[in-house]
């Protein structure tokens, strides 16, 4: 396929304060756009000018929530490389999401392209700060003008990209997290591992219902059990316990991060012992009770790796590791910062250059 490139003749003027970039509400000059029918497959690819898109009304994504979306980011180095990080990843998982969701499956290979000359395009708005990125934001949506409740017989494939700010602008710090119980996220069968805009949707509610008690995130328990640990928000979640790393194992309903993975590669190669299980709550308060509950964290792009200093369980507030940062957390942190913005070496072949 080739990529066709039309260039913007009315540059935006471009934030030059990056402390104030916040997250998601500024875009860059250009996105992405590619289509999908029947007769013709994916086609039509090209870069052009960030401009609203038009639509029917009657749009299956506006009624039926056929949406899938990626997220992953362009970073800066201090000699001025613009660089990737295991985007294949993204492409990968996005296409296993269309799968569950019934999208056409797409070429990678082709899209990891044409988003590397997208962001080279755009190269100029990856902002300079370290800690602040480029966010990129892949998504698929249904487009058919139809009500019926089928799946679209028409797509649209396209890459938007935000300058955003650091997410820890004063520094790294531990979050409080509720464990919810009421309502559940996902559920065996369903579609926990996609990441598709109808399970956000269903967590917004146990989201606001959290922050009212002055909790930053909620942890989801199994939908069938309510008892095994899932996953926090928009982050997969860790404990210390002991001298093990557990992580809940890849069950269906949870979003299989690359932060997640990438932790897990990491912290096997410093020689230490990391478990993927089931996690029942009632062992995390036992450790907790024990004093066998070490560290706890959430891995994700946006935060990269977000310390829990505070769980909530019913009744019982259980703080962790005294609400400080847990040596793994930060040592992770420092390791997957370091090799995103160069200032570590890429020992895994984790970096995609861009330019
Ligand atoms: C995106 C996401 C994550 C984190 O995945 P990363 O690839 O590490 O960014 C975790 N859980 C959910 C529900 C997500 O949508």
């Amino acid at each position: 396929m080739k990529l066709k490139i039309e260039l913007t003749k009315h540059p935006k003027e471009k934030p030059s304060d990056e402390t104030k970039l916040g997250f998601g509400h500024i875009f860059t000059d250009h996105m992405f756009v590619m289509d999908w029918e029947e007769s013709l497959g994916w086609h039509d690819a090209k870069i052009v000018p960030f401009a609203p898109i038009e639509m029917s009304p009657a749009a299956t994504c506006l009624h039926y929530g056929q949406e899938v979306f990626e997220g992953m980011k362009a970073y800066r180095t201090e000699d001025g490389e613009i660089r990737l990080f295991r985007p294949e990843e993204n492409f990968k998982r996005m296409n296993i999401s269309h799968d569950r969701i019934c999208i056409p499956q797409f070429d990678e290979a082709f899209l990891l392209e044409a988003l590397k000359k997208l962001v080279e395009i755009d190269a100029d708005w990856v902002p300079h700060t370290y800690g602040t990125s480029l966010y990129i934001r892949p998504f698929t949506i249904g487009t058919e003008e139809s009500l019926g409740a089928h799946s679209s017989t028409k797509y649209k494939f396209m890459i938007i990209m935000s300058p955003s700010g650091a997410y820890y602008a004063g520094g790294l710090a531990p979050v409080k997290i509720y464990v919810e119980t009421k309502y559940v996220r996902a559920t065996p069968g369903g579609m926990g591992f996609a990441k598709t805009g109808g399970n956000y949707a269903a967590s917004l509610k146990a989201q606001d219902v959290a922050a009212e008690e002055g909790y930053s995130q909620v942890l989801w328990l199994d939908g069938v059990h309510r008892k095994y640990v899932e996953e926090v928000g928009a982050m997969n979640v860790f404990f210390v316990i002991g001298d093990e790393v557990v992580t809940p194992s890849l069950d269906g309903s949870i979003l299989s991060g690359i932060t997640r993975k990438s932790a897990i590669e990491i912290m096997r190669s410093w020689g230490l012992k990391v478990t993927e299980r089931e996690l029942d709550i009632q062992e995390l308060v036992d450790a907790y009770k024990s004093g066998n509950l070490r560290e706890a964290f959430g891995t994700g792009t946006a935060a990269v790796i977000s310390p829990i200093g505070e769980l909530k369980y019913g009744d019982l507030v259980m703080q962790i590791n005294k609400n400080e940062i847990g040596e793994i957390s930060q040592k992770l942190y420092d390791e997957l910062t370091g090799i995103q913005w160069g200032k570590r070496d890429d020992t895994f072949g984790w970096i995609v250059k861009v330019k």
